[in-house]
Parts: structure tokens; C-alpha cells; sequence
């Protein structure tokens, strides 16, 4: 079905609109000048995981952007839990996004209403759940992530996406699931919606954010990781090396822990580090269920 004509409801502007008519004008700020910013969240057992964190992102991406959400992150958190409870669904992805109106024409929109929405549908699993276990296919993409100083790279803004779509149609088109994006020096940044982790000699590598998003996935998973006694180890890593790594995953929102098989021509086995921050994670996402359970 497609999304623009769905059940349910949107919350948008500070009401819940049926789904099929929360919509914007053509001439929306955010549609021609990619002045937007937006969230993935997921909610487990009728939780929404690590929302604080996402929704205070969203602000501070918008911020980055020049611009203040007129809502605080407690409004932002108690719209997206009524959503939820308005939709009905137990795990759910949650999409709100913010973007500049239609007020003023042009490159600039000082006066442009800033816009809030939020949307949430069921989304089960990012990867074909049989690929997904035996670790998925990933091409190595020709676009690279930006120079921090060409665009605010921290935020989560939809500008940024347009390379993230460009790579990800191109790995599509050759029959891999995904593409793994290096930065402007080269170095390895971040997949198209997830970023990527590597294991050599019991230790786990992961490349810096100072270019790409620092997921909310991420330092879930180095914190789990830590919890285990596992090293973690953030540093610039190159495409060179990945011959030398034993196993590699990636980890988002929406991919949650995904293990990895073949990044172009290198080759990797899913093993026990990765299938242990898979459980872990899982077990994360939905410890206030065995909480509840154990009251
Ligand atoms: N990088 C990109 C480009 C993404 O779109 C995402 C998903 N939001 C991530 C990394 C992972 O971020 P998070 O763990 O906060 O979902």
C-alpha cells in the first residue's frame, strides 16, 4: 500500500489528521531547499526505545539547520506516545520529521512556520530476514560523505539523504543490499542508514563520527559491548584494511544489529561477537517488557 493513502492517523501541527490528508503545498521550503529534519525510531512491546535521545536529536538537527521546533522534547516525546497509542501497534517504526513552510519563496525563509509531523507504521525487519542471518551483501559506494565544512554533517537532515538514496540505488541495481559510503578523505564513514562495525582478535572497530551521523544504534552498542568486556576501539579506519577484519556488522534503528557477509570484494563471517550484540541488543530494546514482567 502506498504511504500516502494508509489508516490510521498523523500527528501534525499539534492534531491527529487522517492519514491520507497530511499533506504540504508544493511550494514548501523543505521540498525545494532540503530544509528538513527527521527521526527513525522504533517502539518494542509498545515502548518507543531510546526516544528521549531521538527526540532531542531532532531538535538539535534542526538547530544545525538555523531553526528551533516550536515544541519542547517532552511535547515531542508525548506526541510520539499518543501516536503510537492512537495507531495501536505494539512495535512500530516511528517517523517524525520537521521541515519550513510556505510562507516565503526563495533560498531564504527567515519567516517560514516551522512544521512538526509524525508518523508511525509497522516496519518488521530493514533486511530480508533469511539474508539477514547469514549476513547480508554490501557494495562499496562511489559517493562519499561530506567535508563537515560543506554541509552540517551531525545533523540528521534530509539533504544528506540525497547521497545515501544515489548510493543505495546503485548497490540495488547490482544486486547488493546495501552500500557502505567512505568519507571525503577516503577513510570509512557510515552505510546509507546504518553504521558499520568490524572485529579482528576479539576487538571491535568502528570508524569516528566527526563526518557522519553518530547513531543512537551505535553507542547502544558500544555501551553493550563494553558491558561484555569487549574493547571498542573509534578510529579512522580504510578500505585497506578490511581484508584483515574477521567479522563485520551494522547497526541502526530501523537495521537494528545486521550482520555482514561481503563488502565488494572483501569477505567476512558472521560470528560470536556479532551474534552476541544481536541477542544483547534485542534483549536491550525490550528489557522494560521482562521488567514489567518480573514486577
Ligand atoms: N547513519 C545513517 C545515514 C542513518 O540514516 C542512520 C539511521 N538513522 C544511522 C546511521 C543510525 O542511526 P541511529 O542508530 O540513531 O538510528
Amino acid at each position: 500500500q502506498p504511504f500516502d493513502s494508509r489508516d490510521g492517523v498523523i500527528w501534525y501541527d499539534g492534531k491527529f489528521v487522517p492519514w491520507a490528508d497530511a499533506n504540504v503545498h508544493v511550494l514548501t521550503h523543505g521540498l525545494h531547499y532540503a530544509s528538513a529534519v527527521f527521526e527513525g525510531e522504533r517502539a518494542y512491546a509498545g515502548q518507543i526505545f531510546k526516544m528521549r535521545e531521538h527526540n532531542q536529536r531532532l531538535i538539535d538537527s534542526g538547530k544545525l539547520l538555523g531553526f528551533d521546533i516550536p515544541y519542547t522534547v517532552e511535547e515531542i516525546d508525548r506526541a510520539c506516545v499518543e501516536t503510537l497509542a492512537k495507531q495501536g501497534f505494539e512495535d512500530a517504526y516511528v517517523r517524525p520529521i520537521a521541515w519550513r513552510g510556505s510562507e516565503m519563496m526563495g533560498v531564504a525563509a527567515q519567516n517560514n512556520k516551522i512544521h512538526l509531523a509524525i508518523a508511525i507504521w509497522q516496519w518488521p525487519s530493514y533486511f530480508d530476514p533469511a539474508e539477514r542471518l547469514k549476513g547480508i551483501r554490501i557494495d562499496l559506494a562511489e559517493w562519499r560523505r561530506p567535508d563537515p565544512r560543506t554541509i552540517p554533517s551531525k545533523a540528521k537532515a534530509t539533504g544528506l539523504y540525497m547521497i545515501c538514496t544515489l548510493s543505495k540505488h546503485a548497490a540495488e541495481r547490482k544486486g547488493y543490499a546495501d552500500a557502505l559510503m567512505l568519507d571525503w578523505r577516503g577513510q570509512v564513514a557510515e552505510c546509507t542508514g546504518a553504521n558499520v562495525f568490524f572485529v579482528k582478535d576479539g576487538v571491535i572497530h568502528t570508524p569516528t563520527p566527526d563526518c557522519f551521523l553518530d547513531g543512537i544504534t551505535r553507542r547502544t552498542v558500544i555501551g553493550l559491548a563494553k558491558a561484555r568486556g569487549i574493547e571498542v576501539v573509534e578510529r579512522a579506519i580504510l578500505p585497506e584494511e578490511l581484508d584483515g577484519f574477521e567479522e563485520c556488522f551494522i547497526c541502526g534503528t530501523a537495521a537494528e544489529v545486521t550482520p555482514v557477509s561481503e563488502i565488494a570484494e572483501w569477505r567476512f563471517t558472521p560470528g560470536a561477537i556479532t551474534k552476541t550484540l544481536m541477542e544483547d541488543y534485542d534483549a536491550a530494546v525490550r528489557a522494560h517488557v521482562k521488567a514489567v514482567a518480573a514486577e
